[in-house]
């Protein structure tokens, strides 16, 4: 088996144990496997958070233990000669939504989200990629002809005609809408940036195109707080020069790793002069940060990946780090009075960023709120908008986010994830705001 990712990490993974049931083929990829050790906790009742997918269908096969099942018989030969193009393979993989609550719950640390991503691109090896899974990974290049995506989809979000059409034609649900380009993008400031200490902002597809105003908001709160805020743009020699950099996110998750790594490779050319001058880099956007802190560990970048990694952070996290060392300069007022809800994306879950989100909402004097106890939205990426997948969606948002909802109808809601802002905004009709957005009105 040629791998798709690097799964060198897992080389030593169950060596030398007789019980560690390692599959017969698949290296190490089986090894990142074999690391679970089937004694189905994550099965349990009463549920835990862990697996959305397991708790809104009450089906262990569709628990991180139970693909695991299929995967050791795939990998054992059990399946046939092209087990990546088995439906049972493509069943028991099918609701898993990437959201990483096994890696970050599993007492072995079962990495079904990066499982996921391999078996998809072996899968799109042996079968093709279809048109759907095409048209949503190239979003970033797709955005280059904003106005004309825009206007698509408007359109479609208007006319149900073109709606069932692309039901039929694409797979896309025709009972959602799509999240549509904002009218325009985000530029950065033209005044010259002032600031005792360097930060740069990556900004990703869906702040650029989407919601500029969490990007902007951002900038004004770092610059508020004394940094010395630049945007990150293409490196010089890049063969692009005039597309904004894109983190692969969307190719990744949808297993086209040779795109996400070329993307992922003019990331790292752009980041080159901040990793040698130390200068921190901070995003977003929950999954494309966890993209440059896990995922892009496994394209096989080589040791500047690592160094990367280290040197990225939420905008919340990066709040709290210099707030911590007193580096911080934030003079914040009180907010109307009443108490907010806060919904974590589960890659802010993954990386541990929500204890910096809860330091970050205390900065703001007498501020009110209260996280909620989720999985997953339901939404990851694309998944929810998929026509087959939109009524599961729906159910693992039901399973505690729109019930915690409904119970307080009026409080605002924070959501820095933008497809948990899209669930929320179509599934329980609130607007959800990026905690950017909280803290630039809170700006005194
Ligand atoms: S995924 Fe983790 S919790 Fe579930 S059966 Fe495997 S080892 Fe146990
Ligand atoms: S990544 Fe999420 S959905 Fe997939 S198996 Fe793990 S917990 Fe379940």
């Amino acid at each position: 088996m040629k791998h798709q990712l690097d799964w060198s990490s897992y080389e030593s993974a169950g060596q030398g144990d007789a019980y560690a049931g390692i599959p017969a083929t698949g290296g190490n990829f089986a090894k990142a496997v074999a690391v679970c050790i089937s004694d189905r906790l994550c099965q349990r009742k009463p549920k835990g958070v862990m697996c959305p997918s397991y708790r809104a269908t009450d089906d262990p096969a569709h628990s991180p233990g139970g693909r695991v099942l299929v995967l050791k018989a795939a990998l054992n030969g059990e399946l046939g000669d092209t087990p990546f193009a088995d439906p049972r393979l493509a069943e028991a993989m099918d609701l898993c939504i990437g959201c990483k609550g096994c890696k970050r719950e599993c007492a072995n640390q079962v990495d079904m989200a990066a499982i996921k991503i391999e078996y998809q691109a072996q899968r799109n090896a042996a079968l093709g990629i279809s048109r759907r899974e095409r048209l949503f990974a190239a979003l970033p290049r797709l955005l280059q002809h904003r106005a004309l995506v825009r206007t698509l989809i408007r359109l479609r979000n208007r006319v149900p005609l073109i709606a069932t059409l692309g039901e039929l034609w694409l797979g896309i649900s025709a009972r959602r809408t799509l999240p549509a380009p904002s009218t325009e993008p985000y530029r950065p400031p033209a005044s010259p940036a002032t600031g005792e200490r360097d930060v740069i902002i990556f900004v990703d597809t869906f702040a650029r195109h989407f919601d500029p105003a969490i990007a902007e908001a951002a900038h004004a709160v770092l610059s508020a707080a004394g940094y010395r805020v630049t945007t990150l743009g293409p490196a010089a020699g890049d063969a692009e020069p005039d597309r904004p950099l894109c983190c692969g996110r969307t190719y990744l998750s949808l297993g086209q790793v040779d795109a996400a790594r070329h993307e992922a490779r003019r990331m790292q050319a752009a980041l080159r002069p901040a990793l040698a001058a130390g200068t921190p880099i901070v995003g977003l956007e929950p999954s494309c940060i966890l993209s440059l802190r896990d995922d892009h560990l496994k394209l096989g970048l080589g040791p500047e990946a690592d160094a990367l990694a280290k040197q990225v952070y939420l905008f919340e996290e990066f709040i709290a780090r210099e707030n911590d060392r007193k580096h911080l300069q934030l003079k914040l007022k009180p907010l109307p009075a009443g108490k907010t809800l806060v919904h974590g994306h589960c890659h802010q879950k993954a990386v541990g960023a929500m204890k910096s989100l809860r330091k970050v909402l205390r900065l703001i004097p007498e501020f009110e709120f209260e996280f909620i106890e989720a999985s997953c939205c339901g939404m990851s990426g694309s998944f929810g908008l998929d026509a087959e997948h939109r009524d599961i969606s729906l159910q693992m948002a039901e399973l505690d986010l729109f019930p915690a909802l409904r119970k307080a109808p009026d409080a605002p809601v924070l959501a820095n994830g933008f497809s948990c802002r899209h669930q929320i905004r179509e599934g329980a009709g609130r607007e959800p705001m990026h905690v950017a957005i909280l803290l630039r009105q809170a700006l005194a």
